[in-house]
Protein backbone atom coordinates (compact mmCIF):
# COMPACT_ATOMS: atom_id res chain seq x y z
CA UNK A 1 0.00 0.00 0.00
CA UNK A 2 1.29 3.73 -0.86
CA UNK A 3 -0.45 6.03 1.55
CA UNK A 4 -0.67 10.17 0.96
CA UNK A 5 -1.28 12.21 4.23
CA UNK A 6 -2.21 15.45 2.71
CA UNK A 7 -2.39 19.14 4.04
CA UNK A 8 -0.94 17.74 7.66
CA UNK A 9 -1.85 20.98 10.07
CA UNK A 10 0.65 20.34 12.36
CA UNK A 11 3.70 17.87 12.05
CA UNK A 12 5.63 17.25 14.87
CA UNK A 13 8.59 15.17 13.54
CA UNK A 14 10.80 14.87 16.78
CA UNK A 15 13.74 14.65 13.66
CA UNK A 16 15.53 16.79 12.16
CA UNK A 17 12.44 18.74 10.40
CA UNK A 18 11.16 19.73 13.78
CA UNK A 19 7.56 20.72 13.25
CA UNK A 20 5.92 21.61 9.63
CA UNK A 21 2.82 23.35 9.38
CA UNK A 22 0.48 22.02 5.91
CA UNK A 23 2.55 19.05 5.90
CA UNK A 24 2.85 16.44 3.51
CA UNK A 25 3.35 12.70 4.13
CA UNK A 26 4.18 9.61 2.41
CA UNK A 27 4.66 5.79 3.45
CA UNK A 28 5.26 2.50 1.13
CA UNK A 29 4.60 -0.64 2.35
CA UNK A 30 6.04 0.12 6.15
CA UNK A 31 8.40 2.83 5.53
CA UNK A 32 8.33 7.07 5.54
CA UNK A 33 9.13 7.87 1.98
CA UNK A 34 8.83 11.56 1.83
CA UNK A 35 8.13 14.23 4.52
CA UNK A 36 7.57 17.73 3.78
CA UNK A 37 5.54 21.23 2.79
CA UNK A 38 5.20 20.64 -1.17
CA UNK A 39 3.11 17.62 -2.15
CA UNK A 40 5.39 14.58 -3.36
CA UNK A 41 4.79 13.21 -6.78
CA UNK A 42 3.54 9.93 -7.77
CA UNK A 43 0.28 7.62 -7.30
CA UNK A 44 -0.84 6.55 -3.97
CA UNK A 45 -3.31 3.83 -3.22
CA UNK A 46 -5.17 6.00 -0.59
CA UNK A 47 -4.77 9.71 -0.04
CA UNK A 48 -5.94 10.62 3.72
CA UNK A 49 -6.99 14.21 4.29
CA UNK A 50 -5.06 15.64 7.28
CA UNK A 51 -6.27 19.49 7.56
CA UNK A 52 -7.54 19.18 11.15
CA UNK A 53 -5.33 16.76 12.19
CA UNK A 54 -1.76 16.84 14.36
CA UNK A 55 0.67 13.86 13.16
CA UNK A 56 3.60 12.49 15.33
CA UNK A 57 5.62 9.76 15.73
CA UNK A 58 3.84 6.96 17.44
CA UNK A 59 4.83 6.81 21.53
CA UNK A 60 6.59 4.41 22.87
CA UNK A 61 6.47 2.75 25.76
CA UNK A 62 9.23 1.35 27.67
CA UNK A 63 7.67 -0.67 31.29
CA UNK A 64 4.95 -1.87 31.55
CA UNK A 65 3.49 -5.33 33.56
CA UNK A 66 0.85 -6.25 30.97
CA UNK A 67 -0.58 -9.18 32.87
CA UNK A 68 -1.26 -6.64 35.31
CA UNK A 69 -4.65 -5.20 33.71
CA UNK A 70 -6.71 -8.23 35.47
CA UNK A 71 -5.71 -6.83 38.70
CA UNK A 72 -6.20 -2.96 38.48
CA UNK A 73 -7.85 -1.57 41.02
CA UNK A 74 -7.60 -4.19 43.55
CA UNK A 75 -9.73 -2.81 46.91
CA UNK A 76 -7.46 -4.64 49.43
CA UNK A 77 -4.03 -2.48 47.81
CA UNK A 78 -5.60 0.48 47.23
CA UNK A 79 -4.13 2.64 49.29
CA UNK A 80 -0.50 -0.02 49.69
CA UNK A 81 2.60 1.26 49.21
CA UNK A 82 5.26 -0.95 46.85
CA UNK A 83 6.29 -3.63 49.57
CA UNK A 84 2.96 -4.46 51.02
CA UNK A 85 1.42 -3.85 47.94
CA UNK A 86 3.58 -6.62 45.94
CA UNK A 87 2.99 -9.12 49.08
CA UNK A 88 -0.59 -9.13 48.33
CA UNK A 89 -1.00 -9.41 45.25
CA UNK A 90 1.67 -11.69 44.37
CA UNK A 91 -0.91 -14.45 46.16
CA UNK A 92 -3.43 -13.79 43.10
CA UNK A 93 -1.04 -13.52 40.41
CA UNK A 94 0.60 -17.02 41.26
CA UNK A 95 -2.54 -18.81 39.44
CA UNK A 96 -1.82 -16.63 36.38
CA UNK A 97 -2.18 -18.86 33.04
CA UNK A 98 -0.98 -19.23 29.46
CA UNK A 99 -5.14 -17.86 28.97
CA UNK A 100 -4.49 -14.72 31.45
CA UNK A 101 -1.43 -14.28 30.27
CA UNK A 102 -2.74 -14.09 26.31
CA UNK A 103 -5.77 -12.27 26.89
CA UNK A 104 -4.60 -9.52 29.52
CA UNK A 105 -1.68 -8.65 26.77
CA UNK A 106 -4.30 -8.39 24.19
CA UNK A 107 -6.33 -6.11 26.04
CA UNK A 108 -3.76 -3.71 27.74
CA UNK A 109 -2.03 -3.44 23.78
CA UNK A 110 -5.56 -2.10 22.60
CA UNK A 111 -5.89 0.09 25.24
CA UNK A 112 -2.22 1.30 24.44
CA UNK A 113 -2.71 1.49 21.41
CA UNK A 114 -5.91 4.14 21.36
CA UNK A 115 -3.41 6.25 23.79
CA UNK A 116 -0.41 6.04 20.69
CA UNK A 117 1.23 3.70 21.73
CA UNK A 118 3.19 1.98 18.82
CA UNK A 119 5.61 0.35 20.10
CA UNK A 120 5.74 -1.08 24.32
CA UNK A 121 8.16 -3.48 26.22
CA UNK A 122 6.98 -5.43 29.31
CA UNK A 123 8.50 -6.83 32.04
CA UNK A 124 7.02 -10.77 32.40
CA UNK A 125 8.97 -11.74 35.34
CA UNK A 126 6.76 -14.17 37.11
CA UNK A 127 6.02 -17.80 36.29
CA UNK A 128 3.65 -19.51 38.40
CA UNK A 129 4.91 -23.31 38.89
CA UNK A 130 7.08 -23.06 36.18
CA UNK A 131 4.92 -21.87 33.66
CA UNK A 132 7.36 -20.79 30.67
CA UNK A 133 4.85 -20.58 27.93
CA UNK A 134 3.09 -17.39 29.02
CA UNK A 135 6.11 -15.44 27.65
CA UNK A 136 4.98 -17.20 24.31
CA UNK A 137 1.33 -16.36 25.12
CA UNK A 138 1.81 -12.54 25.67
CA UNK A 139 3.61 -12.05 22.69
CA UNK A 140 0.94 -13.65 20.60
CA UNK A 141 -1.50 -11.27 22.90
CA UNK A 142 0.22 -8.26 22.02
CA UNK A 143 0.63 -9.40 18.26
CA UNK A 144 -3.15 -9.66 17.81
CA UNK A 145 -3.42 -6.07 18.61
CA UNK A 146 -0.26 -5.63 16.19
CA UNK A 147 2.20 -3.35 18.40
CA UNK A 148 5.63 -3.31 17.74
CA UNK A 149 6.90 -5.23 21.07
CA UNK A 150 10.24 -5.17 23.00
CA UNK A 151 9.53 -7.85 25.66
CA UNK A 152 11.71 -8.69 28.31
CA UNK A 153 12.24 -12.21 30.02
CA UNK A 154 11.83 -11.38 33.72
CA UNK A 155 13.10 -13.36 36.26
CA UNK A 156 12.70 -13.72 40.16
CA UNK A 157 14.87 -16.58 41.64
CA UNK A 158 14.94 -14.86 45.31
CA UNK A 159 12.01 -15.99 47.83
CA UNK A 160 11.03 -15.17 51.68
CA UNK A 161 13.33 -18.38 52.49
CA UNK A 162 16.20 -16.53 50.95
CA UNK A 163 15.29 -13.59 52.54
CA UNK A 164 13.51 -11.78 49.29
CA UNK A 165 10.08 -10.77 49.21
CA UNK A 166 7.70 -13.00 46.47
CA UNK A 167 6.72 -16.89 48.00
CA UNK A 168 8.17 -19.94 46.48
CA UNK A 169 6.09 -21.17 43.98
CA UNK A 170 6.05 -17.57 41.55
CA UNK A 171 10.46 -17.59 41.38
CA UNK A 172 12.24 -20.29 39.43
CA UNK A 173 15.81 -21.81 39.68
CA UNK A 174 18.67 -20.12 38.03
CA UNK A 175 19.39 -22.89 35.72
CA UNK A 176 15.71 -22.80 34.75
CA UNK A 177 15.68 -19.26 33.86
CA UNK A 178 19.23 -18.80 32.25
CA UNK A 179 17.88 -22.05 29.60
CA UNK A 180 14.43 -19.99 29.27
CA UNK A 181 16.31 -16.57 28.45
CA UNK A 182 18.25 -18.58 25.99
CA UNK A 183 15.47 -20.42 24.53
CA UNK A 184 13.44 -16.66 24.25
CA UNK A 185 16.42 -14.97 22.65
CA UNK A 186 16.92 -17.51 19.85
CA UNK A 187 12.66 -17.99 19.08
CA UNK A 188 11.87 -14.16 19.43
CA UNK A 189 14.33 -11.75 19.11
CA UNK A 190 14.71 -10.16 15.81
CA UNK A 191 17.73 -7.85 14.92
CA UNK A 192 16.59 -6.58 11.61
CA UNK A 193 15.62 -2.85 10.99
CA UNK A 194 11.99 -2.45 11.24
CA UNK A 195 11.71 -5.51 13.45
CA UNK A 196 8.23 -6.57 15.05
CA UNK A 197 9.63 -8.37 17.89
CA UNK A 198 13.26 -8.16 20.37
CA UNK A 199 13.59 -9.55 23.47
CA UNK A 200 15.43 -8.38 26.63
CA UNK A 201 16.32 -9.57 29.83
CA UNK A 202 14.88 -8.47 32.86
CA UNK A 203 15.61 -10.08 36.29
CA UNK A 204 12.94 -8.11 38.48
CA UNK A 205 14.78 -6.17 41.04
CA UNK A 206 17.31 -6.08 44.05
CA UNK A 207 14.44 -7.11 46.69
CA UNK A 208 13.24 -10.63 44.27
CA UNK A 209 16.33 -11.95 42.60
CA UNK A 210 20.47 -12.98 43.97
CA UNK A 211 23.48 -11.54 43.07
CA UNK A 212 24.44 -14.70 40.80
CA UNK A 213 21.56 -14.40 39.26
CA UNK A 214 21.67 -10.64 38.07
CA UNK A 215 25.61 -11.05 37.08
CA UNK A 216 24.62 -14.02 34.97
CA UNK A 217 21.82 -11.96 33.24
CA UNK A 218 24.60 -9.40 32.43
CA UNK A 219 26.68 -11.77 31.06
CA UNK A 220 24.51 -13.46 28.98
CA UNK A 221 23.10 -10.21 27.68
CA UNK A 222 26.63 -9.14 26.31
CA UNK A 223 27.04 -12.88 24.56
CA UNK A 224 23.80 -13.10 23.15
CA UNK A 225 23.67 -9.20 22.25
CA UNK A 226 20.29 -7.92 23.83
CA UNK A 227 19.30 -5.47 26.46
CA UNK A 228 18.95 -5.31 30.26
CA UNK A 229 16.23 -4.17 32.31
CA UNK A 230 15.05 -4.00 35.96
CA UNK A 231 13.48 -1.82 38.37
CA UNK A 232 15.61 0.65 40.37
CA UNK A 233 15.86 3.10 43.21
CA UNK A 234 12.17 3.23 43.30
CA UNK A 235 11.53 3.39 46.88
CA UNK A 236 13.05 4.49 50.71
CA UNK A 237 12.32 0.72 51.59
CA UNK A 238 14.37 -0.89 48.65
CA UNK A 239 17.03 1.72 49.75
CA UNK A 240 17.07 -0.01 53.42
CA UNK A 241 16.83 -3.72 51.90
CA UNK A 242 19.58 -3.01 49.75
CA UNK A 243 21.92 -1.31 52.29
CA UNK A 244 20.84 -3.90 54.99
CA UNK A 245 20.83 -6.99 52.99
CA UNK A 246 24.36 -6.05 50.49
CA UNK A 247 26.19 -2.84 52.19
CA UNK A 248 25.77 -0.56 49.13
CA UNK A 249 22.83 1.52 48.06
CA UNK A 250 20.91 0.45 44.53
CA UNK A 251 22.95 2.49 42.27
CA UNK A 252 26.46 1.17 44.03
CA UNK A 253 25.19 -2.02 43.71
CA UNK A 254 24.16 -2.43 40.54
CA UNK A 255 27.64 -0.48 39.55
CA UNK A 256 29.41 -3.09 41.86
CA UNK A 257 27.90 -6.53 39.43
CA UNK A 258 28.45 -4.57 36.51
CA UNK A 259 25.25 -3.35 35.62
CA UNK A 260 26.06 0.60 34.57
CA UNK A 261 26.49 0.69 30.99
CA UNK A 262 24.64 1.31 27.78
CA UNK A 263 22.73 -1.81 26.91
CA UNK A 264 20.86 -1.05 30.36
CA UNK A 265 17.61 0.63 31.06
CA UNK A 266 16.26 1.59 34.67
CA UNK A 267 12.78 1.56 35.93
CA UNK A 268 11.90 4.40 37.96
CA UNK A 269 15.12 5.85 39.89
CA UNK A 270 13.07 7.91 41.95
CA UNK A 271 15.49 7.55 45.08
CA UNK A 272 18.49 9.23 44.08
CA UNK A 273 21.56 11.01 45.54
CA UNK A 274 22.98 13.63 43.15
CA UNK A 275 26.22 11.98 42.63
CA UNK A 276 24.18 8.86 42.25
CA UNK A 277 22.49 10.87 38.94
CA UNK A 278 26.30 11.53 37.46
CA UNK A 279 27.36 8.05 37.93
CA UNK A 280 23.93 6.94 36.16
CA UNK A 281 24.67 10.23 33.56
CA UNK A 282 28.27 8.69 32.93
CA UNK A 283 27.50 5.24 32.41
CA UNK A 284 24.95 6.65 29.59
CA UNK A 285 22.31 3.89 31.16
CA UNK A 286 18.31 4.69 30.43
CA UNK A 287 15.36 5.47 31.95
CA UNK A 288 11.93 4.26 31.98
CA UNK A 289 10.08 7.48 34.30
CA UNK A 290 6.88 6.25 35.62
CA UNK A 291 5.47 9.08 37.28
CA UNK A 292 1.71 7.95 37.72
CA UNK A 293 3.17 4.77 39.21
CA UNK A 294 5.13 6.88 41.65
CA UNK A 295 2.36 8.69 42.39
CA UNK A 296 -0.02 5.92 42.85
CA UNK A 297 2.08 4.23 45.95
CA UNK A 298 3.23 6.87 46.88
CA UNK A 299 7.00 6.23 46.17
CA UNK A 300 8.66 9.72 44.95
CA UNK A 301 9.12 12.35 42.75
CA UNK A 302 11.96 11.17 40.56
CA UNK A 303 14.80 14.00 39.51
CA UNK A 304 13.95 14.01 36.02
CA UNK A 305 14.45 17.95 35.52
CA UNK A 306 18.41 16.53 37.13
CA UNK A 307 18.95 13.76 34.51
CA UNK A 308 18.15 16.04 31.48
CA UNK A 309 20.76 14.94 29.17
CA UNK A 310 20.18 11.56 29.92
CA UNK A 311 18.40 8.93 27.28
CA UNK A 312 15.02 9.43 29.44
CA UNK A 313 11.53 7.53 28.06
CA UNK A 314 8.05 6.94 29.67
CA UNK A 315 6.56 3.95 30.77
CA UNK A 316 3.14 3.63 32.11
CA UNK A 317 4.28 0.75 34.50
CA UNK A 318 1.61 -2.37 35.13
CA UNK A 319 -1.54 -1.65 35.29
CA UNK A 320 -2.18 -2.55 39.16
CA UNK A 321 -0.01 0.27 39.80
CA UNK A 322 -0.99 3.11 37.44
CA UNK A 323 -4.08 1.73 36.77
CA UNK A 324 -4.33 2.60 33.41
CA UNK A 325 -2.32 1.98 30.66
CA UNK A 326 -2.51 5.56 28.85
CA UNK A 327 0.80 7.06 27.73
CA UNK A 328 -0.42 10.77 26.69
CA UNK A 329 -1.67 10.84 30.82
CA UNK A 330 1.74 9.71 31.18
CA UNK A 331 3.43 12.50 29.57
CA UNK A 332 0.88 14.83 31.23
CA UNK A 333 1.68 13.68 34.31
CA UNK A 334 5.54 14.00 33.67
CA UNK A 335 5.34 17.09 32.87
CA UNK A 336 3.08 18.17 35.97
CA UNK A 337 4.70 16.35 38.64
CA UNK A 338 8.25 17.93 37.60
CA UNK A 339 6.65 21.60 38.28
CA UNK A 340 5.35 20.00 41.66
CA UNK A 341 9.30 19.59 42.62
CA UNK A 342 10.85 21.88 40.67
CA UNK A 343 8.83 25.01 39.36
CA UNK A 344 6.79 25.34 36.45
CA UNK A 345 9.30 25.49 33.84
CA UNK A 346 10.67 21.90 34.86
CA UNK A 347 9.44 20.37 31.41
CA UNK A 348 7.41 21.73 28.80
CA UNK A 349 4.90 19.51 26.76
CA UNK A 350 7.25 19.01 24.23
CA UNK A 351 10.14 17.49 26.31
CA UNK A 352 7.38 15.41 27.72
CA UNK A 353 6.09 14.68 24.23
CA UNK A 354 10.03 14.02 23.21
CA UNK A 355 10.59 11.38 26.01
CA UNK A 356 7.35 9.74 25.00
CA UNK A 357 8.71 9.36 21.33
CA UNK A 358 11.79 9.77 20.43
CA UNK A 359 13.15 9.40 24.12
CA UNK A 360 11.51 5.90 24.10
CA UNK A 361 13.26 4.36 20.98
CA UNK A 362 16.75 5.60 22.37
CA UNK A 363 16.41 3.65 25.73
CA UNK A 364 14.68 0.46 23.50
CA UNK A 365 18.06 1.26 21.28
CA UNK A 366 15.98 1.21 17.80
CA UNK A 367 16.16 4.94 17.11
CA UNK A 368 17.14 3.62 13.57
CA UNK A 369 14.15 2.65 12.76
CA UNK A 370 11.56 4.34 15.14
CA UNK A 371 10.76 7.51 17.41
CA UNK A 372 10.84 10.12 14.73
CA UNK A 373 8.96 11.01 11.58
CA UNK A 374 11.74 11.00 9.33
CA UNK A 375 12.59 9.42 5.25
CA UNK A 376 13.50 5.74 6.01
CA UNK A 377 11.93 5.19 9.23
CA UNK A 378 9.30 2.96 10.07
CA UNK A 379 5.79 4.08 8.96
CA UNK A 380 4.39 4.70 13.10
CA UNK A 381 2.54 7.57 12.79
CA UNK A 382 -0.30 8.96 15.28
CA UNK A 383 -3.10 11.71 15.11
CA UNK A 384 -4.97 13.66 16.71
CA UNK A 385 -8.21 15.47 15.54
CA UNK A 386 -8.11 18.89 16.37
CA UNK A 387 -12.11 19.37 16.04
CA UNK A 388 -12.37 17.32 19.60
CA UNK A 389 -14.23 19.00 22.17
CA UNK A 390 -11.10 18.75 24.62
CA UNK A 391 -8.90 20.95 22.43
CA UNK A 392 -11.98 23.39 21.80
CA UNK A 393 -10.16 27.06 23.12
CA UNK A 394 -6.97 25.66 23.52
CA UNK A 395 -5.31 25.73 20.22
CA UNK A 396 -2.51 28.94 20.51
CA UNK A 397 -0.12 25.74 20.30
CA UNK A 398 -1.94 22.70 18.99
CA UNK A 399 1.14 20.26 19.44
CA UNK A 400 1.62 21.49 22.88
CA UNK A 401 -2.54 21.17 23.61
CA UNK A 402 -2.14 17.06 23.52
CA UNK A 403 -0.73 17.45 27.00
CA UNK A 404 -1.89 20.17 28.26
CA UNK A 405 -5.34 19.87 27.13
CA UNK A 406 -5.30 15.98 27.76
CA UNK A 407 -5.88 14.40 24.51
CA UNK A 408 -7.16 11.47 26.10
CA UNK A 409 -6.89 9.12 22.62
CA UNK A 410 -5.97 9.10 19.62
CA UNK A 411 -8.15 9.18 16.17
CA UNK A 412 -5.37 7.30 14.36
CA UNK A 413 -2.62 4.91 14.69
CA UNK A 414 -0.39 3.18 12.01
CA UNK A 415 2.10 0.75 13.31
CA UNK A 416 4.74 -0.33 10.44
CA UNK A 417 1.85 0.79 7.62
CA UNK A 418 -1.12 -1.34 9.10
CA UNK A 419 -3.73 1.12 10.74
CA UNK A 420 -4.79 0.03 14.06
CA UNK A 421 -7.17 3.55 15.09
CA UNK A 422 -8.89 4.87 12.67
CA UNK A 423 -11.59 7.94 13.26
CA UNK A 424 -11.07 6.90 17.09
CA UNK A 425 -12.01 3.42 16.49
CA UNK A 426 -9.94 0.67 17.87
CA UNK A 427 -9.44 -1.95 14.92
CA UNK A 428 -8.79 -4.98 16.29
CA UNK A 429 -10.83 -8.01 16.20
CA UNK A 430 -12.55 -9.35 18.71
CA UNK A 431 -12.03 -7.01 21.04
CA UNK A 432 -15.56 -7.26 22.87
CA UNK A 433 -15.02 -10.98 23.69
CA UNK A 434 -11.62 -10.43 24.74
CA UNK A 435 -12.66 -7.51 27.18
CA UNK A 436 -15.40 -10.24 28.52
CA UNK A 437 -13.24 -12.53 28.89
CA UNK A 438 -10.65 -10.63 30.81
CA UNK A 439 -13.23 -9.54 33.26
CA UNK A 440 -14.00 -13.69 34.03
CA UNK A 441 -10.44 -14.19 34.45
CA UNK A 442 -9.38 -11.59 36.72
CA UNK A 443 -12.77 -12.34 38.93
CA UNK A 444 -11.26 -16.03 39.09
CA UNK A 445 -8.07 -14.78 39.75
CA UNK A 446 -9.44 -12.27 42.46
CA UNK A 447 -11.62 -14.84 44.56
CA UNK A 448 -9.29 -18.14 44.18
ZN1 LIG B 1 7.32 -2.14 37.11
Amino acid sequence: MKYLFKNISHLATFGPQKEITNAFVAVEENVITYVGKEAPEGEFDRTVDCSNMIMLPGFVNTHHHLYQSLTRNVRKVQNSKLFDWLVNLYEIWKNLDEEASYVSAAVAAAEMALSGVTTTSDMLYLYPEGKNSIFDEEIKGVSHVGLRFHPTRGAMSMSKKDGGLPPDSVVQTEDEILSEYERVISKYHDRSKYAMTRVALAPCSPFSVTEKLMIETREMAEEKDVLLHTHLSETKDEDEFCVEKFGLRPVDYMDKLGWLNPRVWFAHLVQLKDEEIEKLKKHDVGVAHCPSSNMRLGSGIAPITKMKGMRISLGVDGSASNDTGNMILEARNAMLLQRVKYGADALTPREALEFATLGGAKVLRMDDYIGSIEVGKAADLIMFDMNKLEFAGGLDDPVGAILMCDAKKVDFNMINGKIIVEDGKLLVEDIEKLIERQNEISNRLLRG
